[in-house]
């Protein structure tokens, strides 16, 4: 594993679709075993297991960022309402920002670990899938498979993958659709350190750079590194 691998800027660890034809995005190749082991366990029960989102790049994090950052794209508060950014001081607008979207080089996604899931079997037909919580909470059309999920990761039986946005710990909004291979994750945070993640946001190309780095300790102490400690 290199530093790059960690920051989303080396993508030899990955397996894609080249490589396993039904793979639809990129994961990390030891996670495609695993995946399919949870994918049989979910037809079992009727789910059609699919990725929305695996491995994601430094470079496209950074672009949702900077676009976010510049009022390009909607920036959420809390209840996935779209903010008035013009309201917001730069610190609060980090703050804002970091609450669904990841800090360019923080991603859990940069590491081919993490997945964005959803019951391809309950998705109807044409629906955009958003990724908000109304999708996958009660009366939702992915609240059954959620809450299977639920179990299985309870009673240890999720092959390895949890929930590291399981609850509102005052920093990433609960994330019921991400779910993290932590037997390959536990290194990948390990090597996160915040001198690496300083150093990656010091030559990128970021919006709000300054009120990052300046607010940097906070920020991994609140966004990175508070996830759920309840690790398989
Ligand atoms: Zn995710």
């Amino acid at each position: 594993m290199t530093p790059g691998n960690v920051v989303g800027q080396d993508e030899t660890h990955l397996c894609s679709a080249l490589d396993a034809e039904w793979l639809t995005v990129s994961v990390h190749r030891d996670v495609v075993d695993p995946f399919r082991e949870l994918a049989d366990a979910a037809a079992g029960e009727g789910c059609d297991l699919a990725i929305l989102s695996g491995f994601r790049s430094f470079d496209k994090q950074l672009s949702i960022w900077n676009r976010k950052a510049r009022g390009d794209l909607a920036v959420l508060d809390s209840d996935a309402r779209p903010l008035d950014i013009t309201t917001l001081t730069d610190r609060d607008l980090v703050l804002a920002i970091l609450r669904w979207s990841a800090l360019p080089g923080a991603s859990r996604h940069h590491w081919g670990t993490d997945i964005d899931v959803y019951d391809a079997a309950a998705r109807p037909d044409g629906y955009e899938i958003e990724l908000v919580p109304s999708e996958y909470e009660s009366g939702g059309m992915f609240a059954p498979f959620s809450n299977w999920l639920d179990e299985r990761i309870a009673d240890g039986s999720a092959f390895g993958f949890f929930r590291p946005y399981d609850r509102d710990r005052n920093g990433v909004a609960p994330e019921r659709w991400h779910l993290s291979y932590a037997p390959l994750a536990t290194g990948f945070a390990r090597m996160l350190t915040p001198n690496l993640l300083r150093q990656t946001i010091e030559s990128a190309d970021m919006m709000l750079k300054d009120v990052v780095l300046a607010n940097l300790d906070e920020i991994v102490t609140r966004f990175v590194t508070n996830t759920n400690p309840a690790v398989p």
